[in-house]
């Protein structure tokens, strides 16, 4: 079975991951999208907040599945045995963090490969902290993160 790792932080998750990890699943046949604890990044959510709202966001869908890692992402990958990860790329501002974090990753795991899905012009610009940026002046984020998301906002 294709299985790749989708990770980041998810901090919350939007509709622009849902998005690719939506399209990852039409090319392999399984996601584990792996929540990572925060390295130098300051936190809004708790890791598990996020996972809980990754987890809602997938409940219908067995074929993605949820899980947490601290440390290394390629060091995780190997430890599963999957040899491939996948990330979103937004605008040319994205590649250059992005071919460093694919480079580094290979050097660590050689056989480890990213495979980048294009965004969808509709999330071109949308990321988490844009959305937590959102709901702190309390503009709507309805259309921009998943319904569980959603809820969380409205408690
Ligand atoms: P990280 O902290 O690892 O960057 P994020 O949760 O911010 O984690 O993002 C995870 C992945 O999703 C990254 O590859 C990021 O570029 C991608 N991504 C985030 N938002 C979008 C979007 N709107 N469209 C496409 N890819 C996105």
């Amino acid at each position: 079975m294709s299985i790749a790792i989708y990770a980041g932080s998810f901090d919350p998750i939007t509709n622009g991951h849902v998005d690719i990890v939506m399209r990852a699943n039409q090319v392999f046949e399984h996601i584990v999208v792996l929540v990572m604890q925060h390295s130098q990044k300051t936190g809004w959510l708790s890791l598990e907040q996020r996972v809980a709202l990754v987890q809602e966001t997938f409940s219908d869908h067995p074929s993605i599945t949820v899980e947490t890692a601290s440390g290394l992402l390629a060091q995780y990958a190997q430890k599963r045995g999957i040899q491939t990860l996948i990330r979103g790329l937004r605008a040319v501002s994205d590649f250059d963090y992005e071919a460093q974090m694919a480079l580094a990753n290979r050097d660590i795991c050689p056989g480890l490969d990213t495979v980048f899905f294009m965004t969808s012009k509709e999330y071109a610009y949308l990321s988490s902290s844009v959305v937590r940026e959102m709901v702190q002046h309390q503009a709507s984020v309805a259309h921009l993160v998943p319904a569980p998301v959603q809820g969380m906002i409205e408690l």
